[in-house]
């Protein structure tokens, strides 16, 4: 059992959806007060309206990611809103499908503000808050293609989240002076709005080529997301979890066959 985190401030950009959605439901059932951050204000504030239904304490800022004043404007929002602020999920990101020969150089640059420019803003911005709490959070929420696997189309998706974990050891060094851990999830193939957009061949391979035999769930990454920002994970920085149901591990198609 974990240390409570009730009435901890958290902020999840890309809280709206997948698995963003899913992180602001762990949290909140936790008691957690939570500001979800998208640029969509109808899905942000259903999302917040869910979790307010459901018992919790919510609320939602229109945010982009990629843009510095609107990330500080989020986090001005949330201490403003829940009086401090204790934890960053920044998982806000995009994963647009496109093989380099058809890529527009604009695409790589979108992607790259969206997932990778992004988490520098959050951790900038939320540097004086943490600095005056004498403490915080930062989770990332990067993936396992780009550091661990690769896959057609998505050398700029890859490239950022490889770029996550790059940022993430000097981020850990730089933050502990405030007494702020950062961690990066890296999920596997999780059910979500956006993966769902791939297609159905897309979901029903992907699931096949999973030792557990099924897409994850939102609530998987949130629950790794919860451990990372408790009391218990106080000690661990700079570190990265996968989640992704035994996906990296087989050697090949037949050792799947195998099971
Ligand atoms: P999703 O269903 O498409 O949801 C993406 C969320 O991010 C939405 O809330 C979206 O809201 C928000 N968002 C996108 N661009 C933004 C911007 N510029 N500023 C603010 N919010 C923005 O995606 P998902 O599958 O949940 O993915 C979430 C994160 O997990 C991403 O970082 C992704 O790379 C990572 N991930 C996902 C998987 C997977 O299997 N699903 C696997 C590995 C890693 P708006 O569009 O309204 O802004």
């Amino acid at each position: 059992m974990l240390t409570s985190i009730k009435d901890r401030s958290v902020i999840v950009t890309g809280g709206s959806k997948g698995i963003g959605k899913g992180i602001a439901q762990v949290f909140a059932a936790q008691g957690a007060k939570v500001m979800i951050a998208a640029r969509g204000e109808v899905a942000g504030a259903a999302a917040a309206a869910e979790l307010q239904a459901a018992g919790g304490t919510a609320d939602f800022c229109r945010c982009d990611v990629s843009d510095w004043d609107s990330v500080q404007h989020l986090v001005d929002r949330t201490v403003d809103a829940f009086g401090g602020l204790d934890v960053m999920c920044a998982n806000a990101g995009a994963f647009p499908q496109t093989k380099m020969i058809d890529m527009d150089p604009e695409e790589w640059d979108d992607v790259m503000a969206t997932n990778l420019k992004s988490a520098f803003l959050c951790v900038k911005a939320c540097i004086p808050q943490f600095d005056k709490a004498g403490g915080g959070r930062v989770v990332l929420t990067s993936s396992i293609t780009g550091p661990v696997t690769g896959y057609p189309g998505w050398s700029h998706y890859g490239a950022s989240k490889s770029g996550q974990l790059g940022f993430l050891k000097t981020a850990c060094m730089e933050l502990s002076k405030y007494n702020v851990t950062i961690n990066a999830v890296m999920p596997g193939n999780i059910y979500t709005e956006g993966l769902k957009d791939l297609g159905q061949d897309y979901l029903n391979t992907m699931a096949a080529s999973i030792p557990l035999k099924r897409l994850g769930d939102v609530k998987d990454i949130g629950n790794a997301a919860l451990f990372f920002a408790s009391d218990e994970a106080g000690y661990i920085t700079g570190q990265t979890m996968v989640v992704d149901g035994g996906q990296i591990i087989p050697e090949s198609l037949e050792a799947i066959e195998e099971i």
